[in-house]
């Protein structure tokens, strides 16, 4: 390899002996001392030296010289070759040229002629320092420009195959590796590490990929180290055997990153991609065995191989949450499905409960009404009857109100069953609680006993008045029209009341004197009322 420049310029052929003999002793044989006998000699051969991609750390040059001044030869230098560092060799003090030369062409040093050695190398080792200090850096500061370029990437909304594609190109741009390199990343797994972190159907195959590459076809091929992408097709040079590393060669090697010799001019660089500590893949940079590395590769590479597994790492989660989302996503729709078909589940019950409830109502109604009624009459039942009379006559009581009861029993009804039929005696029976009806008061409580027998409770009545009543009501029924089978037939009942009194326990009491009177009324030829308290016999007043 090519050893860096330090270039001497002079029109005296034996200070440039001079000069090169000092430097040769005084400096390290990593440097090549050259000289010039013109300024225009000398810009020849640099820009052979950079043609040559050689480095000129220093260049030393006479100020006074035939042809180009030194101060307007070192000007030329710096712009050929920036990173140069330039000493002033001069025979006189000149101030204005080496005013000149250190405000127009950033001179670094300048030395007076005759030179003592001492400083001689001591000037130009300090140029040489600095150079080397001003080319670290410079690389340090690429390196972690890459370094940042490639941690955005990471942020970027690219798919993780083509953010380590992008991040190669990135590391392959730094200038050691010119003349071109090739990088390739492979993944131990691949269908694993693409299964997982790229994003589906983004990614379309790298034109530049395997089918034209007899390489990669064998790569595929080999079950264990999967070929991913290569992105500069320099297969031709390099055989199956130089790329494919055994297995155990690379879990041996795992943990570090190494570089070995490929072919005469190339050598790669591999280093693992490790996740957690596990080997996931492995990136190959191969680059030219001439190439002028530097030693803070080794630390850069490290860098860089971590920023990826970061940028794996962080692919990996938002794949993961994607899919989490989308589980999530899915649920959710499934509970709101869930949700509305229950909703209207519980609707649907709701309007049928709600006709159920319409329907209860119906038959409770109706079942109250049957139980309270006389379902051929419509008169209230007899249980009905006692239950209201005994409730009317307790509070009748309490205020010390009067109150009648009634029996009333049909005439010679068995006759009107048998001359016209049931039926007929069915509708008389209706006749007559028609009319009863219509001839007491709203207040007044009637009730079927029991076949052909009424009872009625009188409130707020004198016993007189009740009778008065009576005698209105079988005016009303005798006179009452009532035809069957064309027949007028003539209707009359009996009754029997009775006050309710005080001292009756229930109403069962003066209902039972009531039956007595009527029992009377009949004997006194029907069609009329017998008041119990107007019976002389002691027999029914119990
Ligand atoms: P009296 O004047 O003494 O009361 O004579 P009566 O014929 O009315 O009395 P009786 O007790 O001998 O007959 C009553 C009849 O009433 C007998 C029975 O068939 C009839 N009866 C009772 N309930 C019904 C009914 O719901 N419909 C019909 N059509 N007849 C009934
Ligand atoms: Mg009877
Ligand atoms: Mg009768």
């Amino acid at each position: 390899m090519n050893r860096p420049v330090i270039l001497c310029v002079d029109d005296e052929k034996i200070i440039l002996s001079s000069l090169k003999a000092q430097l040769q002793n005084n400096l390290s044989s990593n440097f090549q001392i050259e000289i010039a006998e013109s300024a225009e000699e000398a810009l020849e051969i640099i820009q052979e030296l950079i043609k040559n991609n050689i480095d000129i750390p220093v260049v030393i040059a006479d100020q006074i010289m035939p042809g180009m001044k030194g101060d307007e030869f070192l000007c030329l230098v710096k712009d050929f070759s920036p990173s140069t560092l330039t000493i002033m060799l001069t025979g006189q003090a000149n101030a204005d040229a080496v005013g000149k030369a250190v405000n127009k062409g950033g001179l670094f040093r300048y030395l007076s002629k005759p030179w003592d050695e001492d400083d001689l190398v001591l000037t130009t080792q300090s140029a040489i320092d600095s150079y080397i200090h001003q080319n670290k850096l410079l690389k340090q500061t690429h390196y972690q420009s890459i370094l940042n370029q490639t941690l955005s990437l990471a942020l970027s909304t690219l798919s993780f195959k083509k953010q380590i594609s992008k991040a190669l190109q990135y590391v392959l741009s730094i200038p050691c590796f010119d003349p071109p390199s090739l990088g390739a990343i492979y993944f131990i797994n691949s269908s694993h590490v693409l299964n997982n972190t790229s994003e589906p159907n983004t990614d379309q195959p790298d034109p530049a990929s395997h089918d034209s590459d007899t390489t990669s076809k064998q790569l595929s091929a080999d079950k264990d180290l999967v070929y991913f992408q290569k992105l500069c097709d320099y297969s031709n040079n390099l055989s199956k055997n130089e790329i494919i590393i055994p297995l155990e060669e690379i879990e041996k090697h795992s943990h570090f990153i190494f570089k070995e010799k490929t072919v005469d001019h190339l050598a790669h660089y591999i280093c693992p991609l490790l996740i957690d500590g596990d080997l996931i893949g492995l990136i190959y940079i191969f680059v030219s065995s001439f190439s002028q590395e530097n030693e803070d590769m080794n630390s850069f590479l490290l860098s860089f191989i971590q920023t990826l597994s970061g940028m794996y790492r962080l692919s990996k989660s938002n794949h993961d949450l994607r899919i989490s989302n989308r589980h999530l996503e899915r649920h959710k729709f499934e509970l709101e499905q869930l949700v509305s078909h229950r909703t209207e589940a519980l609707n649907n019950a709701l309007i049928v409960q709600e006709e159920n409830n319409v329907k209860l109502k119906a038959a409770n109604t109706e079942l109250a009404y049957f139980a309270t009624t006389d379902s051929l009459t419509g008169l209230l039942n007899r249980r009905h009857f006692f239950a209201m009379a005994e409730q009317r006559s307790d509070i009748l009581k309490t205020h010390k109100k009067q109150c009648i009861i009634a029996m009333i029993d049909i005439d010679f009804f068995k006759e009107i069953n048998d001359n016209f039929g049931h039926e007929i005696g069915d509708i008389a029976l209706k006749k007559i609680a028609q009319v009863l009806t219509q001839n007491f008061d709203e207040d007044t409580v009637i009730g079927r006993f029991g076949g052909e027998e009424f009872s009625v409770l009188m409130p707020n009545l004198d016993i007189e008045t009740a009778l008065a009543k009576c005698k209105n009501l079988l005016l009303a029924i005798s006179s009452a029209e009532f035809i069957a089978l064309s027949k007028s037939i003539s209707l009359t009942v009996s009754i029997g009341i009775s006050k309710i009194k005080q001292s009756d326990k229930n109403i069962e009491k003066a209902l039972f004197r009531a039956d007595k009177a009527l029992y009377v009324a009949k004997e006194s030829g029907r069609n009329t009322v017998s008041v119990f308290e107007g019976i002389k016999s002691n027999e029914g007043d119990k």
